[in-house]
């Protein structure tokens, strides 16, 4: 899956690659890791070197992180300045993809805070714009999309409009007060997917989560005179593990129906393939709900960063492997 011949009028996808830690679990249990950043574009296979392998050792992306950077750091060299970009009217998504453990939720929750303090440092700052702030959150498990923000767990159909394109009918948008009300309202959505997790067997490792953020702006009149408004949205994806989909992934097979095979996901990746290889093809965005949502956040102008999370421990080998082919497919 290289991008040969891509075009280069389609704004790249970021793809970064971020290792934890081995945990705690992983130490007691004498695993060991396989995988190391040596630099910041390089994550190597430290225990297959001198061996044959259909695998290359070392695999480079736009962006590698190691066992010991912050998230911080993660968030300022690839989500910072994608994210932001909402602040000047350009759609944006930053997704976290990896197997169910390797650290997407722990990732995508800092990444959200720091976006979150940017945003608003920006706002405050700028004299001559009025902002207005929307946040709205769901959830998709088996194609179904449940309001994050509603007591109401009934799932929400999805509709075509025409200036708006797929919209979530009834789904809850929260106009923000402030930013302590949207780490508020974040939070509530941090419980409910928690409460899910114990009530649903499973369920949190299976799903996504969409954490929408749209921000309108208009310069401030002072007597008068009518400007245009900008608005954009950024979206912060926690997306289901993908140990379930990324054996079919991995040898191209074709998407079935059925509860064990994640539509979601696996549309996802052909959407990006198709968008990373730049071409004028068909892109499948309506083959899912998850890309149905975000099909005006992804591709054409809209800018993208993938954060695939890995765990570094031998045990793992399959997935991890899994998870740079699909971050290879991306860029
Ligand atoms: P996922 O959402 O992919 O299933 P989590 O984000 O829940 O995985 O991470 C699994 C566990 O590993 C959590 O306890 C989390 O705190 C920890 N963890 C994940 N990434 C890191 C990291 N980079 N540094 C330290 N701990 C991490
Ligand atoms: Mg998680």
């Amino acid at each position: 899956c290289n991008a040969q011949g891509s075009d280069a009028r389609h704004e790249k996808i970021f793809v970064s690659v971020r290792l934890r830690p081995l945990n705690d679990k992983e130490i007691q249990s004498n695993d060991f890791a396989d995988w190391e950043s040596i630099n910041t574009t390089t994550i190597l296979f430290k225990n297959g070197l001198g061996e044959r392998s259909v695998y290359p050792n070392a695999y480079n992306y736009d962006r590698v992180f190691g066992h010991d950077d912050s998230t911080r750091k993660v968030y300022e060299e690839s989500a910072k300045e994608i994210a932001l970009s909402v602040l000047n009217g350009i759609n944006s998504s930053v997704f976290a993809y990896g197997q169910t453990s390797s650290g997407k939720t722990f990732t995508m929750n800092g990444i959200i805070h720091y976006a979150v303090a940017d945003i608003y440092d920006y706002i405050e700052q700028q004299k001559e714009r009025e902002f207005v702030l929307k946040f709205s959150a769901i959830e998709i498990y088996n194609e179904l999309v449940r309001d994050l923000l509603s007591i109401d767990t009934n799932p929400l159909r999805l509709l075509d409009d025409p200036e708006r394109g797929t919209v979530v009918e009834k789904l809850t948008e929260e106009t923000l007060q402030d930013k302590s009300h949207l780490l508020e309202l974040i939070a509530v959505c941090e419980a409910q997917r928690q409460t899910g997790e114990t009530s649903l067997n499973e369920a949190s490792s299976r799903s996504h989560q969409i954490l929408r953020l749209t921000i309108e702006s208009s310069a401030r009149s002072f007597g008068g005179g009518n400007s245009s408004i900008l608005a954009a949205n950024v979206n912060f994806v926690d997306l289901a593990g993908s140990e379930r989909t990324s054996q079919t992934l991995a040898t191209g097979a074709r998407l079935k129906e059925g509860s064990h095979i994640n539509r979601s996901l696996l549309t996802l990746g052909k959407v990006i393939r198709t968008l990373s290889k730049g071409k004028n093809a068909h892109i499948p965005y309506r083959d899912s709900k998850l890309t149905r949502i975000l099909q005006n956040s992804l591709g054409g102008n809209a800018r993208t960063a993938i954060i695939c999370t890995m765990s570094p421990a031998h045990s793992h080998l399959e997935q991890s492997r899994n998870t740079l082919l699909f971050a290879s497919c991306a860029k």
